[in-house]
């Protein structure tokens, strides 16, 4: 069973532990360019262990909308490289690094995608800040990186990572180039699948076997959203054409800043009115709210 809980009452910090129950906020819910509810970054949150998955560009002003900053959460986990995602890195990377003290934070991350991550985005504010001193920086400066093993539970493009009593499941996506018709042929891109309870879309095109797969299993179900069809992200449209009962215990996330005005963006023709709840899904993800797991 879970809880729906306010945070932060009386304008206190976020607790980065629990009583050790498992407990998902998400930071933001908005899309890339939201500029109402922040993007769609989340903190995960099991007894004295954490993990922030996502942290774009946006990622600290949302820490800082809940008392904390990038140097109070030590274990990160980037889904793909786009900045709504990873655009806070930069920050992560050097307040830790040169802030007093110093500190390493985790990062959960496979091989390739560490890789790809630091040559291709991170490494051009944070390798240089150094080179004087003999070398140029590496992302190992930075972090100290935790690997996901490969499991098959869930088809063979599953990773799985023990953190504390946290299990983290991460499940390749499709997302983009919106041309790929399989995630072979896709940038990486991951959802999240925790404890086996909780599962995360992660940014993915409309794939209707993926949440069919975890919703046999999941108690709670978050789906990315877009208000319009085409493009990266699983469309309104599209997931309303899921089994009521996937419908019926799936919150939407990662939407645009027009979602409360579904004049702007359902069509006459649609057979559907724009208010999840009435659409048969949980609702649209709370943005600063405890999602507690017991
Ligand atoms: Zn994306």
């Amino acid at each position: 069973m879970y809880e729906v809980n306010a945070i932060c009452e009386e304008g206190k910090p976020l607790s980065l532990k629990t009583d050790g129950h498992l407990r998902v906020v998400f930071i933001g819910v908005g899309s890339a360019f939201s500029k109402r509810r922040r993007q769609s970054n989340i903190l995960v949150i099991q007894g004295d262990h954490h993990v922030l998955i996502d942290c774009g560009t946006q990622g600290p002003l949302a820490l800082d909308d809940i008392g904390l900053s990038v140097r109070d959460v030590n274990c990160y986990l980037p889904t793909h490289s786009h900045a709504d995602h990873i655009g806070g890195f930069e920050e992560v990377m050097l307040m830790n690094r040169y802030g007093q003290p110093s500190f390493h934070p985790k990062l959960i991350i496979l091989r390739d995608y560490q890789d790809l991550l630091w040559s291709k985005s991170l490494s051009g504010g944070a390798e240089y800040c150094e080179v004087n001193q003999g070398r140029s920086l590496q992302i190992t400066d930075f972090f100290e990186i935790l690997r996901p093993l490969p499991i098959e539970t869930f088809g063979s493009k599953c990773w799985k990572i023990q953190y504390g009593p946290i299990e983290l499941i991460l499940v390749r996506t499709r997302h983009f180039p919106d041309s790929a018709l399989n995630v072979d042929e896709s940038q990486w891109c991951s959802g999240i699948y925790i404890n086996r309870k909780v599962w995360i879309s992660g940014d993915t095109m409309f794939d209707r076997e993926y949440p069919e797969r975890f919703s046999q299993e999941a108690e709670v179900m978050f789906h990315d959203c877009q208000l319009f069809q085409g493009g990266v992200h699983a469309s309104y449209q599209e997931l309303m054409t899921l089994p009521r009962e996937i419908r019926a215990k799936m919150y939407l996330y990662h939407f645009g800043d027009n979602w409360d005005h579904p004049e702007t963006w359902v069509q006459n023709a649609d057979k559907f009115t724009g208010h999840p709840e009435q659409d048969g899904f949980l609702g649209w993800t709370q943005q600063q709210a405890a999602y507690d797991f017991y």
